[in-house]
């Protein structure tokens, strides 16, 4: 049964909890995502935001977000100037937010809504950040989940800041911690380790991932790849203290084989095969200075995008609808 409002004025309260959306060619399933969030934030008797990010979409999204029935909870529609990316989507999200808690939810209900509650209970039990880890991955094909769960130990491994397994961007943050996100001035942003690297007191709750509801994803493995490349580069400089090792260890390789080639020669008096060994080294040796050089290249482009200071998006039209009485809301969905 949906709870009615006990409280008179619930648009003169401050806003509990925003949630933020990005949404990227979601025309197809946005009615279906709207009804199943308000239908969870309505049931809640705090007063509770939606924001929708148009990231640039190409069919009917943003007209779809403007026309979205009303709920008991305000709306607030944000469309971006072009698709910049959902990490862009978010913090645009991120910085409009009011709540003192803010979720992150997809558009495609692989993240279900009605876990709305449970996160909050964990955030009010005092929790800052409720990390929403993914039990399985229902839908993803056996080489997704082998990639994912090879960056995640690249990535930890790399990273100094410890990145929670198999949790998306679908969580709870506090509004201190959103603070401190938005603070941050990188324009590289890859969020989930932005997320991780305030700290603060986590819990993490686990849930079954649903597959998405309509749509085909947004990514594919070049993507991907391009988005692992980013996390990495973006938390830690490890990858090229690897690459010095691997200098050191060549060398010293070297060194072994080349006294073993003397001895063999003078003592037992073998004849070294020439070819062979020389093209092993040579392209062993050239593999690892073009690893080396693509590795610097990652870091220098980033270096050359974040002085370039340009904005992570633009926004070219904002929408805000305030949240109607519960009641009303029900009786227009009906
Ligand atoms: N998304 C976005 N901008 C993009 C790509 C995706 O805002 O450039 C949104 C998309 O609409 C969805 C969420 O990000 O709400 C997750 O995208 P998707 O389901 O394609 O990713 P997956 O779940 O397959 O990782
Ligand atoms: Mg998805």
């Amino acid at each position: 049964m949906l709870k009615t409002n006990p409280q008179p004025h619930r648009r003169e309260r401050p806003i509990t909890l925003s949630v933020i959306i990005p949404v990227f060619n979601e025309g197809e399933g946005l009615a279906l995502t709207h009804q199943r969030v308000t239908r969870v934030l309505d049931a809640l008797p705090d007063r509770c935001e939606i924001i929708y990010v148009d990231d640039g979409s190409k069919d009917d999204s943003w007209c779809l977000v403007q026309s979205l029935p009303g709920s008991s909870s305000d709306h607030v529609g944000l469309s971006l100037s072009r698709n910049f990316g959902k990490e862009a989507a978010m913090s645009a999200g991120l910085s409009h937010v009011r709540g003192q808690a803010v979720i992150l939810l997809d558009a495609d209900l692989q993240d279900p809504p009605e876990l709305i509650p449970r996160m909050l209970d964990a955030w009010r039990e005092g929790a800052d950040v409720v990390n929403m880890k993914r039990r399985a991955r229902l839908g993803e094909s056996w080489f997704k989940k082998l990639t994912a769960g090879a960056f995640y130990k690249v990535m930890n491994w790399a990273s100094d800041v410890p990145i929670p397994e198999n949790v998306g961007d679908f969580r709870l943050m506090s509004r201190q911690v959103v603070d401190h996100i938005n603070q941050l001035p990188e324009r590289n942003r890859y969020m989930k380790g932005l997320f991780a690297w305030p700290g603060f007191k986590q819990v993490t709750l686990e849930f079954d991932r649903d597959p998405r509801a309509v749509g085909v994803t947004k990514w594919n493995y070049g993507k991907l790849f391009g988005f692992a490349m980013d996390g990495i580069a973006s938390f830690s400089i490890r990858p090229l203290r690897l690459a010095t090792w691997c200098g050191l260890l060549t060398a010293f390789s070297a060194f072994v084989y080349g006294m073993a080639v003397v001895v063999k020669t003078l003592v037992f008096g073998e004849v070294v095969s020439g070819y062979p060994s020389m093209m092993v080294v040579q392209l062993l040796l050239g593999g690892i200075q073009l690893l080396a050089l693509g590795l610097i290249g990652e870091y220098l482009g980033r270096v050359v995008m974040e002085v370039k200071q340009r904005p992570q998006y633009l926004i070219r039209e904002a929408s805000h609808n305030d949240g109607v009485d519960t009641l009303v809301a029900l009786e227009a969905r009906r």
